[in-house]
């Protein structure tokens, strides 16, 4: 097997600012044949920068290299395996750019009037039916920018259905494996927040849930298969549960990789939900953004979407205003219509079956890795795995090796590190999730690499302790790069 990296070419690169020198620039135009125009005029002279001292002066090809440079020094989804679990790097499928380029779609103004808008309004109508039968809910609003923002959305909605009822409750429950955006979301929503301890097996204890709902709570955000990678066996009964004392059920959807196509969180009784458009539906991410957090809800939550909402006139699309019981707008416009169209463009081409099949290859990968790294690695719970697996460092903590260090070590086999100590109920958490989208012998070579390591820790810990070696930064001071960040260059004076 060909080992994925030898030696890494990391040329050194000062900053811009470090090239500049005096009289250089990036263009050249011919001399103005026109009046000059005082910015200061028409601006307001308030709006106008004089001089930015020491702004860099370079030539165009000293820029080009500095940012093609600075790329290499980058890795990507699209040069090799992308672990994180939790997160789905998934391929995205290079037509679904194509698709999102296509100029009436990509040249759009968000406000254009209806009557141009129809073909836009057209793949948000579509995404939004394409994802509540997916999901097995009423509708869908593609608002949101991202999944947290859909959990605020989908709880402030929570919120407004108990309001009308006569009262909103106090308390929201959060399984102890929850992603930290769900006790961040029912605070911001005005709620406490209640820890369900997990069971032995990873899951919901149904004992402890059943003691913990009482007419106070309002909600349980449940994400599910959990953060732990595992389905929730009893998920029917823990909805039931919740259902009986007129409370709701908020399932966090970023984990969708695992059910679509197969499962229905509708069917299976959860009320409201969100879709990380961004993992489950193939759009790129990583940078930080732009996202989509699509929200599905059950029936009853249907008249507390957010406005506008999309109504048909005969064969005309309009936006509806006039929405009494509405939460009102989460975000300008109606959504990161880019990542919408990438997202619809991804469906279409795999159809029902596709995304059944790429289900099953998600969770088939998983267990194939699973079982590769256990000779060297420490489950964490025995139950099965769906699309992700999650180790502990147990083995290797014994010779004073953590979770951060292995990730490290992998850098130097040429992967990007797996997600480090999260779900934080694990101690010295490894959490895989190859996705569907690894061929076998990318996952050979990583668990070759996990192999590699694991021996790397028994003979000569010291080796992985200061790891990375082969990238031009190696360890950082990562506390004082947390706590006292500069992230803006000044003139040295
Ligand atoms: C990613 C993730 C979120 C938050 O989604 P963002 O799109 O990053 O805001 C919430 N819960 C789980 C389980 C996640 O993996």
């Amino acid at each position: 097997m060909i080992r994925k990296v030898s030696k890494h070419i990391v040329q050194n690169e000062p900053l811009l600012f470090e090239l500049s020198s005096p009289g250089k620039c990036g263009y050249q135009l011919p001399a103005l044949d026109v009046p000059p125009v005082d910015p200061a005029k028409t601006l307001g002279a308030e709006n106008v920068r004089p001089e930015i001292e020491d702004f860099p002066e370079v030539s165009e090809f000293e820029v080009l290299r500095h940012f093609t440079r600075l790329s290499t020094w980058n890795y990507a989804i699209d040069l090799g395996l992308y672990p994180l679990g939790s997160c789905t790097m998934k391929y995205n499928p290079r037509v679904n750019e194509v698709v999102a380029r296509t100029e009436g779609l990509a040249w759009a103004h968000p406000y254009a009037p209806e009557v141009l808008s129809q073909g836009c309004m057209e793949v948000i109508a579509a995404l939004e039916q394409a994802l509540a039968e997916i999901t097995g809910m009423d509708a869908v609003t593609l608002q949101p920018a991202a999944g947290a923002h859909g959990e605020f959305t989908g709880v402030l909605m929570i919120r407004a259905l108990l309001e009308q009822r006569g009262n909103p409750r106090k308390k929201v429950l959060v399984p102890d494996s929850a992603h930290g955006t769900n006790p961040a979301t029912a605070r911001m929503v005005g709620y406490a927040v209640e820890n369900i301890k997990s069971n032995e097996r990873g899951m919901i204890d149904i004992d402890v849930l059943k003691r913990a709902v009482t007419e106070d709570v309002a909600a349980l955000m449940i994400t599910n298969p959990n953060t732990v990678g595992v389905f929730e066996e009893n998920i029917r009964e823990i909805c039931g549960i919740l259902h009986e004392k007129g409370a709701l059920v908020y399932m966090d959807g970023a984990n969708m990789n695992a059910l679509v196509g197969i499962s229905r969180p509708g069917d299976f009784g959860a009320d409201v939900m969100h879709l990380n458009l961004h993992k489950t539906f193939s759009t790129p991410h990583g940078g930080g953004g732009p996202g989509s957090g699509a929200v599905a809800v059950a029936k009853a939550l249907t008249p507390f979407l957010p406005s506008p909402r999309l109504k048909r006139n005969g064969d005309f699309w309009t936006w509806n205003y006039d929405l009494p019981d509405s939460i009102g707008r989460v975000r300008a416009y109606y959504g990161n219509f880019g990542v919408l169209v990438r997202a619809l463009a991804y469906i279409m081409a795999h159809g029902a079956n596709g995304l059944r099949q790429a289900t099953l290859d998600a969770l088939l990968n998983a267990n194939y890795l699973r079982a590769l790294l256990e000779p060297n690695y420490q489950i964490a719970y025995d139950a099965p795995s769906m699309h992700e697996c999650v180790f502990s460092d147990d083995r290797q903590a014994k010779k004073g090796v953590r979770t951060g260090d292995i990730a490290k070590r992998l850098i130097d086999y040429g992967f990007h590190p797996y997600t480090v100590s999260f779900p934080l109920i694990v101690r010295g958490a490894l959490m895989i999730e190859p996705t569907e989208t690894e061929s076998k012998r990318e996952l050979d070579l990583f668990a070759d690499a996990m192999a590699s390591i694991a021996r790397e820790v028994e003979n000569d810990p010291e080796l992985v302790l200061k790891a990375p070696h082969s990238t031009r930064t190696s360890r950082v001071d990562e506390v004082k790069a947390a706590r006292n960040p500069i992230v803006r260059w000044q003139p040295r004076s």
